[in-house]
């Protein structure tokens, strides 16, 4: 939508902007394919849980935008792993925590004792749990 009031000089220029927006949007979404995703996950599977062989072969792992509450979820009945899109944005040791915290479900279905001694591998675990309720409480004390 162009406002009408526009001259052609600040019309040319509107468009260059939203373009190089458009563009910055094209490469950042690049980064956070669901390829690229499903790479990672597979990198981390083998790093952390090598005993778990099955965790490197998720069925699909895959950005979802339709998950506000929750920044990840598994079935582990058919191998899928989906990652709220909202953490594109935030630090990469915080989505690989998401990645390690969803993979485990693959094998414990569960927030039981074993699970966390899985996830607990991952050295940053504790920060990006703390990290990640930081922001839900922040959210939930936004009056939008
Ligand atoms: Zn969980």
């Amino acid at each position: 939508m162009i406002p009408d009031a526009f001259s052609a000089t600040e019309e040319r220029e509107w468009i260059d902007h939203m373009l190089a927006r458009l563009q910055k949007r094209e490469a950042r979404d690049g980064r956070a394919s669901d390829d690229a995703l499903r790479d990672r996950a597979v990198r981390l599977a083998r790093r952390y849980y090598p005993e778990h062989p099955e965790c490197a072969r998720p069925q699909s792992v895959r950005w979802v935008d339709n998950q506000q509450r929750r920044w990840g979820s598994c079935t582990p009945s058919d191998g899928s792993i989906r990652l709220s899109r909202r953490l594109t944005m935030m630090p990469s040791w915080v989505i690989d925590y998401v990645l390690l915290h969803e993979l485990a479900h693959l094998v414990h279905h569960d927030h039981s004792r074993p699970f966390w001694d899985m996830v607990g591998r991952y050295t940053k675990a504790e920060r990006a749990r703390g990290y990640l309720e930081g922001i839900a409480d922040a959210e939930a004390s936004d009056p939008r």
